[in-house]
């Protein structure tokens, strides 16, 4: 036994000493499983095989000499990405889980992925033969890709682990590059090591109750922080197997997903509120007889905001299959944190707190009557805060702590946060390193996320940077899309953006709303002047314009988020796929 492994036995500091105890100490452990089209089992993937494939990738990786270099990460959603992803660790090199070009989409997925390779000047790329071939028809295109090296891992030999030697990775070494989704600006690579993820594994172990006997699943990608971090590497942390399936396979069929925690007994599995309501639309009557999800312990919900109203209705209508309230736990994360700030304790009840609309939206949180519908906002809360992580409450403006009542951004600080952004000094120094202005506390990472806390409960409010502003109130994106996407069906629901514009030195409210792709004939006048009475009266806004546009219209992001500062910038240019408009102003109307 070599000294480093002897050492992992008792307490693993790097990924790479974990994988090792565990094919040293359960070789035929049960670690992953895939289901292709959600359904079909791949035969399950062993620690030790898991262990020699890793070690065969990372030998070639070596005799490329490509310690420290950074390896782009493009796969479908499978077992090849783990052990592509552990190859890289077990030879030094930084891995960059990236979504895979598609063909069909390749204008919407090359350019992202190009500006990843410049920004963390990636030589090399891991892949499938299928995605190979893809990115050779426009290599030429696109420099960069040329020079980079290419290795399609099925090939590798497995015979090379043999020659693997041990890189001997200091814990405090990058593991990889989360890059930001980018849905508030370009995207930047948090940098993370292995201390961060062993430590937040650590966190996430205690805080979302896994013990040995968990079972978990995910359709979360891999190139997504939640589907890497909670979805990926904290059932290797525990020890305990894991089912994937791939996100194209649950929104193709989202009952899918609870259909495997019923015949897997999960305990553990997550997804963003848009999993759950999808759910709730896709349902039909003889599902449920399927369906037992009895065994799911902690139904994570995080990564966008919650929506109380969807959870009541998923727990409502998923009761009488074993969906208890105490399943659900909505949390709060970033990839500069690993993950979680906040989720909430297994076996609870969730936590929510009814406030008022007009209190909230002076930064202000002053309790209002349950009872009362107008004028209130209910919220959940996303937990309580993981672990030993501290949070300030700040006033953004002053840079001082905000008072108990106020509503502030969320500053963290923890050995969770990440080594800052990838070769990026100032914005690395903006957000990682804040300190509080007349204390000097700190160093805190500034999440650029609004939110207070409440008896010990992390609430979300939304995001500096789509925080709507009309005449000192503010308003939340957010909330206006769910008032639109609630009024008809043929809105689209999650393809809304509502963004302020500048008009004559005031900001004013834009919706552009997505209708639903079958809708028929509609009364678009009628529709316009529904949307436009619902948001005076539920928020007191007069609208400047409403666009109703084709599918298509409202950007996301890779992992689903609205991309609110595109739209905009869509709006302004002109350039989006009008199915019909209102607005006070007649150039708006041309
Ligand atoms: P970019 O920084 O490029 O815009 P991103 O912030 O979307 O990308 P992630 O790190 O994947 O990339 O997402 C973290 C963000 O998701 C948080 O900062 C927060 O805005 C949002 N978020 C996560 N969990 C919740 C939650 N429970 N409620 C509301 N928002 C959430
Ligand atoms: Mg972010």
């Amino acid at each position: 036994m070599t000294q480093s492994l002897e050492k992992s036995l008792t307490t693993p500091t790097t990924l790479i000493e974990l994988l090792r105890l565990r094919a040293d100490q359960t070789p035929n452990g049960h670690a992953y499983t895939f289901l292709i089209d959600g359904k079909k089992e791949t035969p399950p993937l062993t620690y030790g095989e898991l262990d020699r494939q890793a070690k065969a990738i990372a030998t070639l990786l070596q005799k490329y000499q490509a310690r420290g270099e950074r390896a782009l990460l493009l796969y479908p959603q499978g077992l090849e990405v783990i052990a592509a992803f552990c190859g890289c660790l077990y030879a030094g090199v930084i891995a960059i889980p990236v979504p895979p070009p598609e063909s069909g989409r390749l204008k919407r997925t090359l350019p992202r992925l190009r500006s990843i390779v410049q920004d963390a000047n990636a030589t090399f790329a891991l892949t499938t033969e299928a995605i190979l071939d893809l990115v050779e028809g426009v290599k030429e295109e696109f420099p960069e890709f040329e020079q980079m090296k290419w290795i399609d891992t099925a090939t590798v030999d497995l015979s090379l682990a043999e020659g693997w030697k041990d890189p001997q990775v200091d814990k405090d070494e990058l593991a990889y590059l989360q890059y930001t989704s980018g849905s508030t600006s370009t995207p930047k690579g948090v940098m993370l090591s292995h201390f961060n993820l062993m430590h937040h594994a650590s966190y996430l172990k205690r805080a979302c109750g896994y013990d040995e006997n968990s079972i978990t699943h995910t359709w979360m990608p891999y190139f997504h922080d939640y589907g890497l971090v909670e979805g990926i590497t904290v059932p290797l942390y525990n020890g305990t197997p894991c089912y994937l399936m791939s996100p194209f396979s649950f929104i193709k069929r989202p009952i899918q997903w609870l259909k495997n925690i019923t015949k897997y007994k999960v305990t553990h599995s997550q997804g963003p509120n848009f999993a759950y309501d999808l759910c709730l639309r896709r349902l039909r009557s003889k599902d449920m007889a399927q369906l037992d999800l009895s065994s799911w312990e902690a139904a994570g919900n995080a990564a966008e905001p919650i929506n109380p109203k969807v959870m009541m209705n998923f727990v409502e209508t998923f009761a009488p299959c074993g969906f208890r309230w105490e399943t659900f736990a909505p949390a709060y994360g970033l990839a500069e944190y690993t993950l979680l700030v906040s989720s909430k304790p297994k076996g609870t009840h969730p936590v929510f707190a009814c406030l008022d609309a007009s209190a909230l939206e002076q930064d202000k949180i002053v309790d209002a009557d349950p009872q009362q519908e107008k004028g209130t906002r209910v919220m959940a809360s996303c937990g309580q805060l993981v672990c030993e992580t501290k949070v300030a409450i700040v006033n953004p403006d002053t840079l001082t702590r905000c008072a108990k009542d106020e509503v502030g951004e969320i500053w963290v600080s923890d050995p969770s946060v990440a080594q800052g952004y990838w070769q990026r000094k100032e914005a690395t120094e903006e957000t990682f390193q804040a300190y509080i202005k007349d204390t000097q506390e700190g160093p805190f990472l500034r999440t650029g996320d609004l939110g207070f806390l409440k008896h010990g409960e992390l609430y979300i409010t939304g995001r500096m940077k789509d925080l709507i502003i009309i005449r000192g109130t503010n308003h939340y994106p957010q909330d206006i899309e769910w008032s639109v996407q609630h009024l008809n069906p043929v809105f689209r629901s999650d393809y809304g953006a509502a963004f302020s514009v500048e008009v004559e030195g005031e900001e004013q409210l834009v919706i552009v709303q997505e209708l639903e792709r079958r809708s028929g004939d509609l009364n678009f006048e009628q529709l316009l002047g529904d949307i436009r009475q619902e948001i005076a009266e539920e928020h007191e806004i007069q609208t400047y314009a409403i666009v109703l546009a084709k599918s298509g219209t409202v950007l996301k992001t890779a992992s689903g988020k609205i991309q609110r500062r595109a739209c905009r910038q869509n709006f302004l240019n002109g350039t989006i796929n009008i199915a019909a408009v209102w607005s006070d102003n007649a150039e708006v109307m041309s």
